[in-house]
Formats: structure tokens, C-alpha cells, sequence
């Protein structure tokens, strides 16, 4: 769940994980610490057709979720860190 500062300008007050509620770290707008953005656009042969969904995870409620995967995730390893 994200808050930003004033209407236009989209500068991040505010940062807290959907599934725990803990606040992540913010430094002039730029998260300091792991995040999973999930968005979720459902269309027409959803249940939820024209309902867009975004969410932010912690880095330790994104690792609880995806150990509940059958399937593990896919991971390539970033060549050059920004
Ligand atoms: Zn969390």
C-alpha cells in the first residue's frame, strides 16, 4: 500500500506491506529495502472484470508466499545491479 506526497508530483510517503502492515524504509521517496509490487489488471473472463488490484509485500511475506508455490519460482540473476 503505497501514500504519496501531495496530488501531482507521485513522490512515495509511505510504504507499508499489505500482508503485515509493517512499514517499509523510505529515503526521499526510493524504497531502502526489498518489495514485491503485485497489479493485477482482471478483464472480461475474470470474476472481477474491470477491478485493477495493487499491492506491496515485504520481502519476508513475499518469501512465505511463494513457498506455498507447487511450482518454484523462475530466478535469473541480474547481470549488472543498478
Ligand atoms: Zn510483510
Amino acid at each position: 500500500m503505497r501514500q504519496y506526497m501531495g496530488t501531482e508530483e507521485k513522490i512515495l510517503k509511505k510504504i507499508v506491506c499489505n500482508q503485515c502492515g509493517r512499514e517499509l524504509k523510505l529515503e526521499n521517496g526510493i524504497v531502502q529495502e526489498g518489495v514485491f509490487s503485485g497489479d493485477a489488471r482482471w478483464g472480461y473472463f475474470s470474476e472481477r472484470d474491470g477491478e485493477n488490484h495493487q499491492f506491496d509485500l515485504c520481502e519476508t511475506c513475499y518469501e512465505r508466499l511463494i513457498r506455498g508455490f507447487v511450482i518454484p519460482v523462475t530466478v535469473e540473476e541480474e547481470t549488472e545491479l543498478l
